[in-house]
């Protein structure tokens, strides 16, 4: 009799999930590839087509209400949003809907805050480098992030310059870094998409750092105090510098 039991409640909880598959299987999936071009007077979003979707609702981040309104609909797999304007920071995302009306999944959150490009790396010391970017349209500010050791990403440094210089960084350590824009609509912050990562080795440190070396009046080459190179002219200058613009002396081999 447990047995009987057992087994009508097994086949009822077959049945269920069966039935919640199918279920599920009604509703939309969300558009995938969504994306908001400005490159146009207005704002382009255009997204992959839906199995089973007759249109697609279009909605945008009102920035008075902090939530997103119905702003249209389109059989289409692209929408102009012809009521704001590129140059403004503006979000979105779209759903498929189907014959009956019912609204499928959301797509990506999207907007036009242009992810940071061309980040350019430069005064690489054993502690610091400077980083610079171009201006994102749509970023208000740039928020720096630095790869851990763990190889998470933690944000270093938010800022509304192009240019930022990373500190306290450990010598002869490689470290990436990437740049995530952001702005506001309304009260709500908004993030543009992160850029690609960069990677910086910083420098060794100087095993003599407090040691200088001697460059030649028309020399290539850096030296250590005494060599016979050094017999017509000495300039004293830093190994920093000295490594920056001329070669080790492969007579006194100073430190390289
Ligand atoms: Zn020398």
């Amino acid at each position: 009799m447990k047995k009987r039991i057992f087994s009508l409640l097994l086949s009822a909880v077959i049945a269920l999930s069966l039935f919640s598959v199918s279920y599920a299987a009604e509703t939309l999936n969300e558009p995938a590839s969504f994306s908001v071009s400005t490159e146009k007077k207005n704002p382009v979003l255009k997204w992959s087509k839906v199995q089973g979707a007759t249109g697609y609702v279009v909605y945008r981040l009102n920035s008075d209400t902090g939530k997103y309104d119905e702003i249209g609909k389109t059989a289409k797999l692209s929408y102009t949003d012809k009521k704001v304007k590129s140059s403004s920071a503006c979000q979105y995302y779209v759903r498929a809907v189907d014959e009956k009306s019912k609204l499928g999944a959301k797509s990506d959150i999207k907007n036009t805050i242009a992810k940071t490009s061309n980040i350019e790396k430069s005064d690489i010391t054993s502690t610091s480098v400077k980083l610079s970017w171009y201006a994102s349209k749509n970023a208000k500010k740039y928020i720096i992030e630095k790869r851990t050791e763990n190889g998470e990403y933690e944000a270093v440094k938010t800022t509304s310059k192009t240019t930022f210089t990373v500190k306290q960084l450990k010598a002869g350590t490689s470290y990436k870094f990437r740049i995530r824009p952001k702005s506001n609509i309304g009260k709500k912050t908004v993030y543009g998409e992160r850029s690609a990562a960069v990677s910086v080795k910083t420098l060794e440190i100087e095993k003599t750092q407090s040691s200088a070396v001697y460059i030649t009046e028309n020399g290539t080459k850096y030296h250590l105090s005494g060599c016979r190179y050094l017999s017509k002219s000495a300039f004293s200058i830093s190994l920093t510098e000295a490594r920056r613009k001329y070669s080790p002396c492969s007579v006194c081999k100073p430190p390289n």
